[in-house]
């Protein structure tokens, strides 16, 4: 799980962009930590390159196909 140790450091958002899901191989709609929904496993992308794909890691039959969901979104200023 991602972590941090200073909140003033991060800020809360109830932006969409953190509620979809993404395919393996899709490029990354931002910069930032992804997060498999499957297995909690994450992964740093760049905006617009792939995330990573079907065969990044490894899954049990009942975690289902290897998916990323935006959880910490990089902001450049
Ligand atoms: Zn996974």
């Amino acid at each position: 799980m991602a972590t941090y140790k200073y909140s003033k450091l991060l800020e809360h958002s109830e932006h969409p962009a953190f509620d979809k899901i993404h395919e393996p191989g899709d490029p990354a709609p931002a910069s930032g930590i992804y997060r498999c929904p499957g297995c909690g496993r994450e992964a740093t992308c760049n905006k617009r390159n792939p995330l990573p794909p079907q065969n990044h890691h490894q899954h049990e039959v009942n975690q289902g196909k290897i998916r990323w969901q935006l959880i910490v979104a990089h902001q450049a200023k």
